[in-house]
Formats: structure tokens, sequence, C-alpha cells
């Protein structure tokens, strides 16, 4: 296949990915306004981009390994986020608005709470996550088997946690 080809999938797969999350936000919002049809159609939407976004990532060469390949490059990618990417961009976002350096801040937050349950799985040789998982659906941050009263990084209610599937 040629570099075309693979830099296209590649572009194609960042798009669709955009796209999933864009549209789940949209339902997130036609929710909060009472729309359930349409929260649903973004829903729905999101879901099929997603699949796109999987369909293009996996004629990406190398991309979708074993599960434990798998573990450990997610592994990879929070630790360079969290080390490399994140603090960066937190430091120049130092002069933004306020909610903008605290999307910044918690992220590096949630984005260690992600990194300390993979390297928990990798690390232990864990292949099960037993406990039910609940994420804040403000800011990402995941809780084991129990919704907390207030969200730990960004202080949400419990209400606005959702337990995963
Ligand atoms: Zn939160």
């Amino acid at each position: 296949m040629g570099k075309k080809i693979s830099d296209n999938i590649g572009k194609a797969f960042n798009i669709e990915s955009m796209a999933a999350a864009r549209n789940r936000a949209f339902a997130f919002q036609a929710q909060k306004e009472g729309r359930k049809d349409l929260a649903r159609l973004f829903r729905a939407i999101a879901d099929a981009k997603s699949a796109q976004a999987r369909r293009f990532l996996g004629h990406m060469k190398g991309k979708i390994g074993s599960t434990k390949e798998n573990l450990s490059e997610a592994l990879e990618n929070e630790k360079r986020a969290l080390e490399d990417i994140y603090p960066g961009m937190a430091k120049e976002a130092e002069g933004a608005p306020w909610a903008v350096k605290k999307a910044f801040n918690q992220t590096m937050k949630v984005s260690s709470r992600h990194l300390d349950l993979f390297r928990r799985v990798t690390e232990t040789g864990d292949s099960e996550v037993e406990a039910t998982l609940y994420v804040c659906r403000i800011c990402g941050y995941i809780s084991e088997n129990e919704v907390p009263d207030n969200c730990p990084v960004c202080h949400a209610v419990k209400g606005r946690f959702a337990e995963v599937a």
C-alpha cells in the first residue's frame, strides 16, 4: 500500500474519531434540552462514526494487536499524554480563561487516573477488571465500585456519573 493511501487511512481515522466525539457531545446537549429523539440520533451517528474509525484503525499497520499488546499501547499513550503533552499545554493555558485552564488541569488529573488503571492491570498481569466502573461525564474521571458524592476531580454531583456496561 502506498504512502498516500496509508496517510489517508490515518486521516480518515482522525476525522471519524473526532466526529464520534463531537456527535456524542451534541447528544449530551440535546438530552439536557429534553430532546430525547435528537439525542438518540446523535448517539446513533456517534456509534456509527466510532465503527468507521475502528474500521480505518484496523487498516493502520500494527494499530490493533492482541489485548495484551493493546493494553501496553494504551498505557504508553496515557503516559505520553500525561508526561510529554499535557504539562506543556497546561502551562501555555495559564493566561487562558479560567474554564480552559481548568479543562487542561483536570484532564491531566484524569489521565493520571487512567494511567493508574492501565498500570494496575498491566503490572499485576490481571486480565480482568472486576470492579463496576463509573465515568464522570463532565471530566472523565473513573470511579470503581461506587459513585462518589462528588467527583474528586471536577466536583460534579453523583448524577453526572454513568455506569459502564
Ligand atoms: Zn468529574
